[in-house]
């Protein structure tokens, strides 16, 4: 199997390949280096928030079910790719430590409602996203002017480098 791309795409279909078929010849190939493009630069934000219009996804087809089932592939996924780094040994400076949301308005806080409250319809559980008053957001970071935020339960922090480039242990 011949895939075109070092980048996360292609070397998560490389690594399932081999993974669901083992005896499988499957190259890679770069045109500059592994991680060279987006997937050794970008922000480092393992995260289940979804990467796009919540709304939009359930009148694609399949509807708020089908929505809501995708963001709870989202949530999997988080753990998915640390159980894998933990499995192949791989350090990427991984730590899920959750997403904070700050709201710095009265009003921005009541957007943060608003926002939990499509969390929840869109597939979210309560147990993943925690609404917090301004004294839990200050006794997790002490921003003096917020006035809450939200907390995401599923969110990682990786290192774009390390975690597209690392071999696996042999
Ligand atoms: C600034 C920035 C910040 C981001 N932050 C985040 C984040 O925090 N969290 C998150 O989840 N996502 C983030 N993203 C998005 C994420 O990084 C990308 O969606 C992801 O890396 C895309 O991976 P990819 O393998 O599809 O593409 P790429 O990483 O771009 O890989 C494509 C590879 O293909 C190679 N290539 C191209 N043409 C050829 C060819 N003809 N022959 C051989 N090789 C070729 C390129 O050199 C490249 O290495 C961010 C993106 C950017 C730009």
């Amino acid at each position: 199997m011949a895939i075109v791309g070092g980048g996360y795409t292609g070397l998560w279909a490389a690594y399932f390949a081999k993974k669901l078929e083992p005896s499988l010849t499957v190259a890679v190939f770069e045109a500059e280096q592994v991680g060279y493009g987006a997937s050794g630069r970008n922000g480092g934000w393992l995260s289940a928030m979804p990467p796009g219009n919540r709304a939009t996804f359930a009148r694609a087809g399949g509807g708020l079910e089908a929505s809501r089932a995708l963001q709870q592939e989202f949530v999997a996924g988080v753990d998915a790719v640390l159980d894998i780094l933990r499995a192949e040994g791989i350090d990427a400076d991984q730590h899920k430590g959750g997403a904070l949301v700050a709201a710095h308005t009265r009003a921005g806080l009541g957007r943060l409602v608003a926002r939990r409250d499509a969390d929840l319809k869109y597939g979210l559980t309560d147990d993943e996203v925690h609404l917090l008053d301004r004294d839990e957001f200050q006794s997790t970071i002490n921003i003096s002017t917020v006035h809450g935020g939200l907390f995401y339960k599923h969110c990682a922090r990786i290192h774009p480098r390390s975690s597209s480039t690392a071999s696996p242990t042999p």
